[in-house]
């Protein structure tokens, strides 16, 4: 095997470098040496290429966190994976020992490190995991559905938290990937009418697509009027702030006693809200950090064939031309982008 490999590698606040990184290797037994059939970019590291950074990262980090791959070597304590095997992965590797992991709360580790953040990531040609990060897929699941489970990991987190009732209608704020993830999932779930808030005009197309009966554009229309009108003037069931600016919003569409998510994450912008809003409409305001033992869930949710995302896939590309990509994401004209490290896997 060669020893170098490509990499994206994070460089300093708005800066990358796609260059070569030696191939990394085992150093303890329960790791694994594994391929990476392809990766895709989230929309943390959009932010984490922010300047200011929306998201903070180590530099000199490979990037990436999003991936399908394959098993190349396993180390001496490896019991579930042989070479040859395919795998999605969690990225966020929990301590196990700490007061949150102990309590049940991995999700919140205290000493969580998370790949592509943190530590090197995926936007390689290898990389090195630890076994208790990964979930084995079929090999027939193509790659181009499998990859949407480490985002889809995360969104099972908050998916897993909201009481979903049949036929409810629920608002999401932001019509980006992770919005579609959630129309997708809370319609799978039984929710009746998914209302999405997106001011771009590219999204709206895809909103629908996705299972949105209704996207309601803010800077042209009245959100929490059209929002009334749609409910007898009671309010969403639920609201989902996929974005992770918009509570204020959420506050004034939500139903009394309704249920409000906050998902997305933006750590460069603050707001004022007033609690009363929140005390006096009784309302449930949910938190979800990543998943949660949820990437199991995942991947036999994307092997059962239930749902799929085929049409958010909008870039195709070698992994060399990862600016091509971001640029996309950055324009807003991007959902999801896949990137092949290998030029014979596409
Ligand atoms: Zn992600
Ligand atoms: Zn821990």
């Amino acid at each position: 095997m060669m020893s170098a490999m490509q990499a994206v590698v994070f460089k300093d606040v708005g800066k990358y470098e796609v260059t070569t990184r030696p191939i990394p290797e085992i150093k303890k037994a329960d790791q694994m040496l594994v391929k990476v059939l392809a990766a895709s970019i989230c929309g943390t590291d959009v932010h984490i290429l922010s300047d200011p950074p929306g998201y903070t990262a180590t530099k000199d980090i490979v990037l990436g966190h999003e991936f399908v791959g394959e098993v190349v070597e396993v180390g001496s304590d490896v019991r579930t994976f042989k070479p040859g095997d395919r795998l999605i992965c969690d990225n966020n590797l929990p301590c196990g020992v700490c007061p949150a992991c102990k309590e049940g709360h991995s999700n919140v580790c205290c000493n969580m490190v998370a790949m592509g953040v943190q530590i090197d990531g995926i936007f390689s040609q290898y990389v090195v995991i630890p076994e208790h990060s990964a979930v084995s897929i079929p090999k027939d699941l193509p790659l181009e559905r499998a990859i949407f489970a480490e985002p889809l990991n995360c969104i099972m987190g908050g998916v897993k938290k909201l009481k979903v009732m049949p036929g409810d209608t629920v608002l999401v704020l932001g019509g980006g990937p992770i919005g579609m993830y959630y129309t997708t999932l809370l319609k799978a779930e039984g929710a009746g009418t998914v209302l999405v808030s997106e001011i771009s005009e590219f999204r709206k197309e895809y909103a629908k697509k996705s299972g949105a009966d209704r996207v309601i554009n803010p800077k042209t229309e009245d959100l929490r009027a059209v929002v009334m009108e749609l409910t007898n003037g009671y309010g969403a069931d639920i609201v989902v702030d996929a974005v992770g600016v918009l509570l204020g919003d959420a506050i004034a569409c939500v139903k009394p006693a309704g249920q409000v998510l906050l998902f997305g994450l933006n750590e460069s912008v603050s707001q004022t809200i007033c609690e009363a809003d929140i005390v006096k409409k009784d309302l449930t305001i949910l938190g979800n950090w990543i998943g949660h033992d949820t990437l199991s869930t995942v991947g036999n949710m994307l092997a059962s064939g239930n749902v799929n995302f085929d049409h958010l896939v909008t870039h195709k590309l070698p992994l060399k031309d990862f600016e091509i990509g971001l640029e996309a994401m950055r324009r807003g004209e991007a959902f999801e982008v896949i990137l092949y490290p290998f030029d014979d896997i596409r």
